[in-house]
């Protein structure tokens, strides 16, 4: 039989209502099972991993992420795949981390949790775990891992980790990838995206990496942007990276005082990332005067990167790299499949 590890971090699925306020918190993992009498059917060996005290995912952080790398790393080979229950919050942003701090991952690390809390009638929480259980136990038939990747379930679809976001606060489909096709669809049948799969090398090990820099910001730009509040940003002597959220293909307004801005940060070894404000679509700096000043700045293309990828991807570079002439380079290419290069 096949062996899947559940961590369980926290998040709606094993959530509970408060009796006081009436608000929703973090139950344990027994609770999670007894609304789930089912949970004993599955035809996988399961065995649970569980965060103490669970969280709400808005408290998820890069410790946490380590603290999960180590988890599977120490047990990578006795398991065939892994299941993170995780709030949905920040499922998008954690799915992307885990995706560049488990490099050469030769085994599923699927994340989902649901909307509803498992206790209540309409919960979409056993269909999410059930599928993800059963996706990280399967094999192809030389006996590989089908979805050697770190990815995101939710309802009936199974897409890449670090292209995935959160798109509905209330609905089921909580969660899209819209520059990066699904790995699969689930229905009555699987279907496989095979195509569109990472293909790892399985002769390598996998490596682990636990370190992360956090020293990074994320701004948006918008008509009326203030310029000293900008400064305040860019001068902040902490900041390493800066993750510019800009408008259509990575546009942003001609203003001499932000083009002046940008390139003394550039300057100063500050890594600018230019990622749109659009869900779908890429960066394309060269396309308008507008995008163009900004690559003669020295600020980087996020192609089409999800912010929460962006972001992460920053934090691992910056941990690894002191140049910042490397780390513009490596964010200019696909690490885990995370841009379209
Ligand atoms: N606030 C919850 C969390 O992210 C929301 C959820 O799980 O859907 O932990």
């Amino acid at each position: 039989m096949n062996k899947v590890l559940l961590i369980y971090t926290g998040g709606t699925i094993g959530m509970g209502q408060n009796a006081v306020t009436g608000a929703l918190e973090p139950l344990d993992f027994n609770h999670l099972v007894e609304s789930m009498p089912e949970f004993r059917l599955i035809k996988t060996e399961i065995d649970v991993y569980q965060f103490t005290p669970p969280i709400d995912s808005s408290d998820m952080a890069p410790d946490k992420w380590a603290k999960l790398v180590r988890i599977i790393a120490r047990r990578y080979d006795a398991y065939d795949g892994f299941v993170i229950l995780h709030g949905t919050d920040t499922m998008a942003y954690t799915a992307s981390a885990l995706s560049f701090m488990l490099e050469n991952l030769t085994k599923p690390v699927i994340l989902t949790g649901s909307q509803l809390p498992m206790g209540q009638l309409r919960t979409d929480g056993k269909e999410n775990l059930v599928t993800s259980i059963e996706l990280a136990a399967l094999k192809d038939s030389q006996g590989r891992a089908r979805v050697p990747e770190v990815c995101i379930y939710f309802s009936g679809r199974l897409m890449r980790g670090n292209r995935s976001t959160k798109i509905n606060a209330d609905g089921f489909h909580a969660f899209d990838s819209f520059n990066y096709p699904h790995l699969c669809d689930a229905g009555v049948d699987f279907v496989f995206h095979d195509h569109h799969i990472l293909k790892p090398d399985f002769g390598k090990p996998m490596t682990p990496h636990l370190t992360l820099d956090p020293n990074v910001v994320v701004f948006s730009l918008f008509p009326g942007v203030q310029e000293h509040i900008v400064r305040n940003v860019l001068q902040a002597k902490e900041v390493r990276g800066i993750v510019m959220r800009t408008f259509g293909s990575g546009n942003a307004p001609q203003t001499p005082w932000l083009m002046h801005a940008l390139r003394e940060a550039a300057r100063r070894g500050i890594v600018v990332v230019n990622i749109s404000q659009c869900v779908s679509g890429s960066v394309e700096m060269g396309r308008y005067d507008t995008g163009y000043q900004l690559k003669a700045a020295g600020i980087v293309s996020g192609y089409d990167s999800t912010v929460e990828s962006a972001v992460t991807k920053l934090m691992f570079l910056l941990a690894r790299h002191s140049t910042p002439a490397t780390i513009r380079n490596l964010m200019d290419r696909s690490l885990a499949g995370e841009i379209s290069r």
